[in-house]
């Protein structure tokens, strides 16, 4: 076993927590995984680093197409300082490299929709990416069935065409490697149906071969990438609980895009994913795997108790494209993350139970230093909620983490459940 791999080396229950080892770095489970879309967002997590321990928050998931605005000026700035001076400056990146774990996500889903855009800031693409979307940018404005006809092109050549396959894996893990990963993400599409669960499949096992070549010492990860439909289709869910509970890699990725179980009508997709939950409960109990789980957004909560040992979001607890459509809420007052109520509130909302109660809704030491919260400006604020919601999820973490080992989760965790706003995600526990 090399440095890099994974290791557990302390496993005080059969399922959570533990401690994980990889790349001489180690990760106390339950973790929450932060994913940073802009280069602030990232800021201001190194920033809160270097002042709090945080340790339940030590992990990190920035997309492909994220990663060269985020990383590439951090990643020149250490390699210059080396050049100058063989003494390092305070560089909180560079602290971050040595104790956080990093996962560069391939975040394909993308490319199938209006978002493929994204993607075009970017000069560190593999080819292949860099052709479809050149492709479709030759039209001034695709049309949805353009995208999707390319889309559907794209899949079919990675179907179909072996050594385009490989090319393909090798560029995108060593784009992945340059970003400083830790651990490798196989760029999978997303999985609706069996062509594309088996096609994931065969990326996943070329990736593990392809990293062998590349860099044996990185450790690389199954992932599937699924939607809401997975929860509508036992093939394609039972075949990706198969290939986790049956393979011999070590850390299998999970991400379910766009999924908020607490809508009233997902009746059947809340038990399919209970089911998928129990499931993950008796892997991890039964094995020595990590389970990571991306963009859990409501779900986050259920899934850590039940046995995800990473889990991750983005700031807003995943919940923004419910406000892309009319350009965005670049102008507006984020949502301030309610610790008991488990969603967020509007600035308004937080303003009125200031005024009644005094004090915020939280202990956190960034909430309890604010003042004068009604003349807080809109950056300000935004900044504010996004440190606070840091620490919610850290506090999460840790009472998941402190639970288990009293004995008391379960019960706590409903508890928790029942007095929050999400009533339907409780039955997932
Ligand atoms: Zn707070």
């Amino acid at each position: 076993m090399t440095i890099s791999q994974l290791e557990i080396i302390d496993r005080q229950g059969q399922n959570l927590p533990k401690i994980a080892r990889i790349n001489e770095k180690e990760i106390i489970t339950p973790n929450f995984m932060i994913q940073p879309n802009k280069n602030d967002d990232y800021g201001l997590f190194l920033n809160l680093k270097r002042k709090y321990d945080l340790a339940f928050t030590q992990t990190v998931n920035i997309k492909l197409c994220d990663a060269h605005k985020i990383l590439v000026p951090r990643i020149t700035n250490i390699n210059q300082t080396k050049l100058l001076s063989e003494e390092y400056v305070h560089d909180d990146f560079r602290q971050s490299l040595s104790r956080d774990l990093i996962l560069i996500d391939p975040s394909l889903e993308y490319l199938s929709g209006r978002a493929f855009n994204r993607f075009t800031q970017n000069s560190d693409l593999p080819i292949l990416i860099n052709r479809y979307i050149n492709n479709l940018k030759k039209s001034s404005d695709p049309s949805n069935k353009d995208i999707e006809k390319r889309y559907n092109g794209f899949v079919n050549d990675l179907v179909n065409d072996a050594g385009l396959r490989i090319q393909f894996i090798r560029d995108v893990l060593r784009i992945e490697m340059k970003f400083k990963a830790d651990i490798f993400m196989p760029p999978i599409p997303m999985i609706t149906n069996k062509k594309t669960l088996k096609l994931s499949h065969e990326i996943n096992i070329r990736s593990v071969e392809v990293t062998k070549l590349i860099n044996p010492d990185i450790e690389c990860a199954n992932y599937y990438l699924l939607n809401k439909q997975a929860l509508r289709d036992h093939q394609v869910l039972d075949g990706v609980i198969k290939n986790i509970s049956e393979s011999n890699n070590k850390i299998h990725v999970v991400k379910f895009k766009y999924l908020d179980l607490e809508a009233n009508y997902l009746i059947d997709e809340r038990a399919m994913y209970k089911r998928f939950l129990d499931e993950i409960s008796y892997i991890n109990s039964s094995n020595d795997k990590l389970l990571i789980l991306l963009e859990s957004g409501n779900q986050l909560f259920p899934s850590t108790v039940k046995g995800f040992d990473i889990v991750s979001s983005s700031y807003n607890a995943d919940s923004d494209y419910k406000y892309r459509k009319g350009g965005g809420n670049k102008q507006s007052y984020h949502y301030y993350y309610h610790p008991s109520m488990m969603i967020g509130r509007p600035k308004h909302y937080i303003e009125t139970y200031y005024d009644v109660n005094s004090t915020l809704p939280c202990y956190c030491p960034i909430c309890q230093n604010l003042k004068d919260i009604n003349k807080i400006k809109r950056n300000t604020w935004n900044y504010f909620v996004r440190q606070h919601y840091l620490f919610s999820r850290y506090y999460e973490m840790k009472y998941i983490h402190d639970a288990y080992k009293d004995n008391s989760l379960t019960i706590g965790a409903i508890d928790k459940l029942k007095r929050s706003k999400l009533k339907n995600i409780q039955e997932l526990i």
